[in-house]
């Protein structure tokens, strides 16, 4: 066994706080990471505090991880102990079924789903339909630890000309935002709309720009309004603003809602052309209720996306790597995670906190 040093919570209303524990030596397909730096997602915050009513404690979150290689399973192929490389939200799938098959990990469909990083299997045991958990552990510790045990196909290539540190929020964010804009065909000339500026959506900005397209940036802080610029918006919308909304009816493409919880998507699809499709990527809960003649009006969907695969987190990192985007990060260290979440629940963070792991006292 491996000793490790961790940031968990024991309880939804605890803080998180160092322990001590191990993980099992890499098997013949994994590799042992030494984590650099882990991103700071929203879901950590929902996770840790059981906003989705599956938490299993001690919860030790953390799925945007950069490490470097230190050791090899006997029949690992993919990877050598001294790369560079990253964990997104997923560590295995259950290989079998039709998801798995096309590459769709993400949307496993076998009795376990996929192996979370960290919280254990997307479907535990108790709610799988064989009653066991294929994966034989129940709680996976993710990455605000100093290691980490990876299946090597789970494992990603960070390319050279991406920093770590920048690179670990585009294991999640990143590719939360890329696969539903590659599934609908967002593509060079589209108008695009992306809800919300955080962690999520500053990303998609820099990623919908890069693709060429024409970015509305619609938010709730006034005070985003020069960043959105920054990051290559071309409009920015207050949300609430029926003036700014009047002359871009019918005129989106595709519009993207990153907002992390419960909100009313109804006022956006009088914006989406005939036939387009509003997704929502950050809420993962019961949002407000959708009017449907709105939809019906102009046959328009409105459509959920989770995460993305393991070849569309390698593909987010080669684009970004090809055309130098980079996320907005401020490092911390592992010890002011608590402070760190408070900060995300209040909006006050610009744009995404990346642990520095290496900073940490063990
Ligand atoms: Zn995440
Ligand atoms: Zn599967």
């Amino acid at each position: 066994m491996l000793k490790c040093t961790g940031f968990a919570a024991e309880a939804a209303d605890a803080p998180l706080r160092q322990i001590h524990f191990e993980r099992g030596e890499p098997g013949q397909s994994e590799v042992l990471i030494e984590v650099m730096y882990c991103g700071v997602c929203h879901s950590d915050i929902h996770q840790v505090r059981n906003e989705w009513n599956n938490t299993v404690y001690p919860c030790l979150p953390g799925h945007e991880v950069v490490g470097k290689v230190t050791k090899t399973g006997s029949e690992v192929k993919l990877h050598n102990a001294g790369d560079i490389v990253g964990v997104g939200c997923m560590i295995d799938s259950c290989r079998k079924c039709a998801a798995c098959a096309e590459g769709a990990e993400n949307y496993c469909h076998g009795p376990n789903s996929w192996l979370a990083t960290y919280n254990g299997p997307m479907i535990p045991k108790a709610k799988a339909a064989t009653g066991a958990n294929s994966y034989g552990r129940d709680n996976t510790y993710g990455g605000y630890s100093s290691h980490i045990v990876v299946p090597e196909d789970f494992v990603l290539k960070i390319p050279a000309s991406l920093k770590p540190e920048e690179a670990a929020p585009l294991l999640c964010a990143g590719v939360t935002t890329f696969s539903p804009m590659r599934h609908w065909g967002v593509k060079s000339g589209d108008k695009v709309g992306i809800l919300g500026l955080g962690g999520l959506g500053h990303v998609a900005v820099k990623l919908a720009k890069a693709l060429g397209c024409h970015v509305t940036v619609f938010t709730s802080s006034p005070d985003k309004h020069k960043a959105a610029e920054a990051f290559g918006a071309d409009n920015v919308v207050l949300e609430g603003d029926d003036e700014a909304m009047k002359p871009l009816m019918a005129s989106f493409d595709f519009i993207l809602s990153t907002i992390p919880q419960k909100h009313d998507v109804n006022p956006y699809f009088p914006l989406l052309k005939r036939d387009k499709t509003l997704v929502a990527v950050g809420a993962l809960e019961p949002m407000e209720p959708l009017n449907n003649m709105l939809t019906a009006f102009h046959r328009q969907s409105f459509a959920g996306s989770l995460i993305g695969s393991i070849k569309e987190t390698q593909e987010v990192l080669n684009f970004c790597a090809e055309r130098n985007i980079a996320p907005e990060i401020q490092l911390i260290n592992i010890e002011g995670i608590n402070d760190a979440f408070e900060k995300i629940v209040s909006g006050d963070v610009r744009f995404r906190y990346v642990i520095d792991m290496q900073a940490t006292s063990t």
